[in-house]
């Protein structure tokens, strides 16, 4: 057996070191992205060579849920809509990890939408990942938060009529520091986007526009993933700094994707140390400074 080689000679996946192979088969459907969204993932792991010691990934209910239970690191499994609050704790409990919050549209806009805005405002050091397949997939295809107009859902069988979020605009408008938008067609687009994040103080905000042809695509008679793959490599227009404002997304319209904001900003424990040292003076010791990244 050479290096890089199973016995029998197959090659080693260089993603599977990642991976708790106990837990496969895993749950999602043929055409899922959430797959490939875990596949970036481990590649932005291996690429920017981050501690995995210090890596924990933690995400609420849903099939994107699912993730931080297939991943071969630190990770917490929490209750539906509170992975931002349960990662704001392991945070601030300890500065020096890395914390990635991985879960569905459903999962940190709906249930988890109020987590979701404080944590942005008060600028905590999180890598949010938010995969956005427009629906609620676990549950059996309820609309959510973030369906697009007239698009069909087993709650809106003549199609919804209620406004959706625009996710990028809602990130940047309550403090996220980072925010872009990729599909899942853009593998490399999103290990870069990942990679940044890693290196970024603050919120940080990724969205990934996925497949759910088990639901959403069959619903709506859009076709399976290779399908919805075609869409996104068709309809998907690049625009790096766009204004989010103007970057909602209509039933099978142009999406918008690209890096669309990277700015400073002090985060939660910084502004948390400065005040307290102006009103303690020295008898303040700052936290969580001088290791990690915060
Ligand atoms: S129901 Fe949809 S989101 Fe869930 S695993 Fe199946 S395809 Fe993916």
């Amino acid at each position: 057996m050479s290096e890089g080689t199973l016995p029998g000679g197959q090659p080693l996946n260089p993603v599977e070191p990642f991976l708790r192979m106990d837990r496969m088969p895993h749950i999602w459907c043929p055409g899922c992205g959430i797959g490939i969204t875990v596949n970036c993932f481990a590649r932005a792991l291996v690429e920017s060579r981050v501690p995995l010691e210090q890596t924990v990934v933690v995400s609420g209910i849903g099939c994107t849920g699912r993730v931080a239970g297939y991943l071969n690191l630190d990770s917490f499994h929490t209750t539906h809509g509170r992975a931002i609050p349960f990662a704001t704790g392991l945070k601030l409990a300890n500065p020096e990890l890395r914390v990635v919050v991985y879960s569905g549209d459903g999962d940190l806009i709906a249930i988890g939408g109020n987590h979701f805005i404080h944590a942005a405002r008060r600028n905590v050091d999180l890598k949010v990942i938010c995969v956005n397949n427009f629906i609620y997939g676990m549950t059996g295809g309820q609309i959510a938060p973030t369906t697009p107009l007239t698009a069909l859902g087993t709650t809106a069988p003549y199609g919804t009529f209620e406004q959706p979020f625009n996710l990028p605009y809602l990130a940047e408008s309550s403090g996220a520091v980072y925010v872009a938008r990729w599909t899942t067609f853009h593998v490399r687009q999103i290990a870069k986007a990942m990679r940044e994040m890693f290196q970024k103080k603050g919120f940080s905000f990724l969205e990934i526009i996925s497949p759910c042809p088990t639901l959403y695509q069959r619903r709506n008679r859009l076709g399976d993933g290779l399908e919805t793959m075609k869409y996104y490599k068709e309809k998907s227009l690049t625009c790096h700094g766009a204004n989010t404002k103007e970057v909602s997304i209509g039933f099978q319209s142009e999406i918008l994707v690209g890096k669309f904001v990277d700015i400073e900003r002090p985060t939660f424990l910084e502004t948390m140390n400065d005040q307290l040292a102006r009103t303690l003076g020295q008898e303040y010791r700052r936290y969580g400074e001088g290791h990690g990244d915060d």
